[in-house]
């Protein structure tokens, strides 16, 4: 019976195990064969019971199990143990990637009996790559079996010498890992774009805020903000701030009707962003009243540009689709830092030049008057 046991254990035990258990079954069948040899008359000592001899043999065959082959060292008993307590799925694998040993966490981890193993290739195709391709550095394969599951493969030479015995193979489940990483990137995906959806409407609130909504120009409060600062703060060495008051608007509304005022209004806008420049700010601040910043611009580029508006705006072209040829606006420009530091100041000097402009009989543009100068200077 013991005799089966061991010839049993020379198939599944690992090769370390297998010259004990050799020396084991010699051991135990050497008094069974000198016995019979004596019993059967095939002794070649004729008369001589080889029985006791061979008890004698078995003990030194015994000795030679216990003391070369180790029989009793705990070491390879409690490695064996430790091998098959581990978390990691452990195989051994022969010189042609037959599976020769191997622990119950790489049977659960494969989904197989872990005695099913032993003797037959790598259950799993992507594991057989790995094997095939990878040699050192780990690598990462997903086997989906009754679970999908995402293991490391890492893969060690066993050698003597330059002769290769074999691979080891060691298998981690991070499946946990990989699903919690996936979860994260996912929560950080939807969370990146829930921050890019409320910029994006801080945005739109902001321009909503800053921004006329019957013209789309700027309005008094970003013209106060904006431009205000950039005085304050010196960023800019000169600049030109313009007040543009259409003529008798009140007219085009009684005549034409509260439409065609606002159209009139989005057309004179229109006008005014497509004559300026990126860096130029152009607002609506009250009814029919708007102001342009013009930074860097001094007076005579100011009043050649207004007054290049000025005569736009009074030719009215068919495809504006107004019912008038002919509109017209005041303006009063005043100079950064020659009329004043603030904002306020140059728009009360730009008023004092508007006035000026339709005290002068409308549809001009006048410069605020100069250092030297006593009196607000039409430009045209
Ligand atoms: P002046 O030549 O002296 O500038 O006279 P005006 O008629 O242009 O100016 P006034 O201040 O007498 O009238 C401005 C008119 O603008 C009165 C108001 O009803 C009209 N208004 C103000 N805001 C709007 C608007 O948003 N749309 C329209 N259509 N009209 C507006
Ligand atoms: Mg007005
Ligand atoms: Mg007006």
């Amino acid at each position: 019976m013991a005799g089966l046991f061991l010839l049993r254990a020379l198939h599944i035990f690992p090769r370390q195990y297998r010259g004990q258990a050799w020396l084991l079954l010699a051991a135990a069948l050497l008094p069974w064969a000198g016995n019979f040899l004596y019993l059967s008359g095939l002794s070649p000592l004729a008369g001589l019971d080889l029985t006791p001899l061979c008890f004698a043999l078995t003990g030194v065959v015994l000795a030679l199990d216990l003391f070369y082959f180790k029989l009793l060292c705990l070491v390879p008993i409690a490695r064996a143990k430790a091998l098959e307590a581990m978390g990691d799925g452990v195989l051994v694998l022969d010189p042609q990637g037959l599976v020769v040993d191997a622990n119950p966490a790489a049977g659960q981890l494969l989904g197989q009996p872990t005695l099913s193993l032993i003797g037959q290739p790598l259950p799993c195709p992507a594991l057989q790559a790995a094997l095939e391709t990878a040699d050192a550095a780990p690598c990462e394969v997903v086997v989906s079996g009754t679970r999908f599951t995402v293991l490391d493969v890492r893969l060690h030479r066993l050698h003597e010498g330059d002769l290769t015995l074999g691979r080891l193979m060691v298998l981690r489940d991070i499946t946990e890992k990989r699903l919690a990483e996936a979860a994260l990137f996912e929560a950080n995906w939807a969370l990146k774009a829930r921050v890019e959806e409320v910029q994006a409407l801080q945005a739109e609130l902001h321009e909503q805020v800053v921004r006329d909504p019957l013209t789309g120009a700027f309005n008094r409060r970003h013209l106060e903000e904006t431009a205000a600062t950039r005085l304050a703060q010196g960023r800019m060495s000169a600049a030109a701030l313009v007040l543009i008051d259409i003529d008798r608007f009140k007219e085009v509304n009684d005549r034409h009707g509260h439409a065609t005022g606002d159209a009139v209004l989005q057309y004179l806008t229109a006008l005014l962003q497509d004559s300026t420049r990126t860096d130029d700010i152009v607002c609506r601040i009250g009814g029919e009243e708007f102001v342009v910043l013009l930074p860097g611009t001094h007076a005579e580029e100011a009043v050649e540009a207004v007054e290049r508006w000025r005569q736009r705006f009074s030719q009215v072209p068919p495809e504006a689709g107004l019912p008038f040829e002919a509109l017209g606006f005041s303006a009063g420009i005043t100079l950064f830092p020659l009329h004043g530091q603030h904002l306020q100041t140059l728009l009360e000097a730009a008023d004092t030049a508007l006035y000026a402009a339709k005290r002068g009989g409308c549809n001009r543009v006048c410069l605020a008057p100069l250092p030297n100068q006593s009196a607000t200077v039409p430009a045209r």
